[in-house]
């Protein structure tokens, strides 16, 4: 037997909770029926901690675990502390966030949850068509977040993975300035690619220190964490420290055209694109568009997590650090040193006028921005 609903949500991670809650927030739930599809039924875990930047409290600000008014940048030969007013930059543990959201949704009466694989995702005509557990389900509308394995070598757009490892270590001696992130600390070898680490302190003694590195290289476990315990030792502390929690992932940094629907199934979150190619930065542009999007439902008009201009900048950004024009450190803490910190990170947020970002391209190496961007632009329009 099929089992029918109004809307579908395939993937209950990140977008697929904060599409329902925006719905639900803006009212647009009442008498629909909702099917919420996910292996790992409702998420309790500390599975990634968000950071992001913005100017103004955001939809879960009550959520922000720590906040920061100055961000560091660094490499071996520069070093920059920023005060980023009118931006702070905070984090968002997935604890909070899914404890918060899920007690929303309890409130949503047509709501059901059904812990499975959502599989043979289908656009049929008007409806979308899936089965999850051994049974068949229709839906008139569906989100999906289920994850797209791009295989780098087989796309022409530029793509990087940013595979990262951190620890969140507890020092028995002061260490940290608590409000001062480490937004990019390039004082690691580069190996030819750009490797960096954040550093984000929670207070004198807890942060969480943690490697990102652009390639599509990825790094045995062991060596991720030599890495981080040699930083540690040379940048932060010698004394001893106990690590209380791990995380690691990967995030595609890619300009690959993501579909943004298929009829009535409508890509979200990262599987529709809302990753910032050139940094891998998706929680507040996701949620920028999800509130959008909950706002106009159910006109789904403007689905676009970020606009065609931005994402020519960031194919230009990408193909620089993948064929390595440009060395990554040079490339990101001259941005820092050459242009107010608010213009860099209103751009990497997608928030730039056309003013600001010809201000910002006056400062980089015009002879390397120049025909990247112009081979980018060409590649696009005859994509
Ligand atoms: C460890 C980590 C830290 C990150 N930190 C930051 C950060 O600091 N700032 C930032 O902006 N971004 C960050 N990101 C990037 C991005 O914000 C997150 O990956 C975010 O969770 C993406 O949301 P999503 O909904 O697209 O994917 P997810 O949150 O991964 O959700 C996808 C969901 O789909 C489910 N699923 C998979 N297969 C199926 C299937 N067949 N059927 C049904 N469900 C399925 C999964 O169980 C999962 O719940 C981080 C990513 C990771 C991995």
């Amino acid at each position: 037997m099929t089992e029918s609903f109004d809307i579908a949500i395939l993937g209950g991670g990140l977008a697929g909770l904060s599409v329902l809650y925006h719905l639900e927030r803006a009212g647009k739930l009442a008498g629909k029926s909702i099917v919420l599809v996910d292996p790992e039924g409702k998420k309790a875990a500390h599975d990634r901690s968000w950071s992001f930047w913005e100017k103004t409290p955001g939809p879960f600000e009550e959520l922000v675990y720590h906040r920061w008014p100055q961000v560091t940048v660094d490499n071996q030969d520069q070093h920059l502390l920023c005060d980023i007013g009118p931006y702070e930059y905070k984090l968002i543990r997935s604890t909070e966030f899914y404890a918060h959201v899920n007690a929303v949704l309890e409130g949503i009466e047509g709501l059901t949850r059904v812990k499975a694989r959502a599989e043979d995702v289908r656009a049929v005509g008007e409806e979308v068509h899936f089965a999850a557990g051994g049974r068949s389900y229709v839906a008139g509308l569906a989100f999906s977040s289920l994850p797209l394995h791009l295989r780098p070598r087989q796309i022409a757009a530029p793509y990087l993975d940013q595979h990262f490892r951190g620890w969140f270590i507890q020092t028995e001696e002061d260490t940290f300035t608590p409000d001062r992130a480490a937004l990019m600390d390039f004082r690691t070898p580069q190996h030819g690619e750009s490797r960096f680490f954040y550093v984000m302190p929670f207070s004198k003694r807890e942060a969480l220190v943690e490697i990102a590195i652009f390639s599509n290289q990825h790094l045995e476990t062991a060596t991720y964490d030599q890495l981080i315990k040699t930083y540690i030792y040379d940048y932060w502390t010698q004394g001893s420290y106990t690590i209380t929690h791990r995380e690691d992932g990967n995030i595609p940094m890619t300009t690959y055209p993501f579909p943004l629907r298929d009829r009535n199934l409508i890509y979200i979150g990262m599987r529709g694109g809302a990753t910032r190619p050139s940094t891998g930065y998706t929680f507040w542009a996701l949620q920028r568009q999800l509130q959008q999007l909950a706002q106009t439902f159910p006109e789904l008009t403007d689905l676009r997590p970020w606009s065609r201009k931005h994402l020519l900048y960031d194919a230009t950004l990408l193909r620089i650090l993948q064929d390595q024009r440009l060395a990554g450190d040079q490339l990101f803490v001259g941005l820092f040193a050459n242009n107010p910190p608010d213009r860099v990170l209103a751009f990497l947020n997608g928030e730039t006028s056309l003013l600001q970002e010809l201000q910002l391209m006056a400062t980089t190496d015009i002879t390397t921005f120049g025909p990247t961007f112009v081979q980018e632009l060409w590649r696009k329009l005859g994509a």
